[in-house]
């Protein structure tokens, strides 16, 4: 069988624009994902947020 690992999108905390699409592994990483990254909206690095398809 497959590895877990599942795709997800991180999308900008402060304006809510989608930015960054990733994959994790589901065991490994079973809680929310979140992280600062660049938002070219915001034109700065904000915190970033797992969404759930
Ligand atoms: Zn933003």
């Amino acid at each position: 069988m497959a590895e877990p690992r599942m795709n997800f999108t991180l999308k900008c905390s402060v304006c809510n624009m989608e930015n960054y699409i990733s994959t994790k592994n589901k065991k490994t990483n079973p809680g929310k994902f979140e992280k600062k990254k660049y938002c070219p909206r915001c034109n700065k690095h904000t915190l970033h947020v797992e969404i759930k398809k």
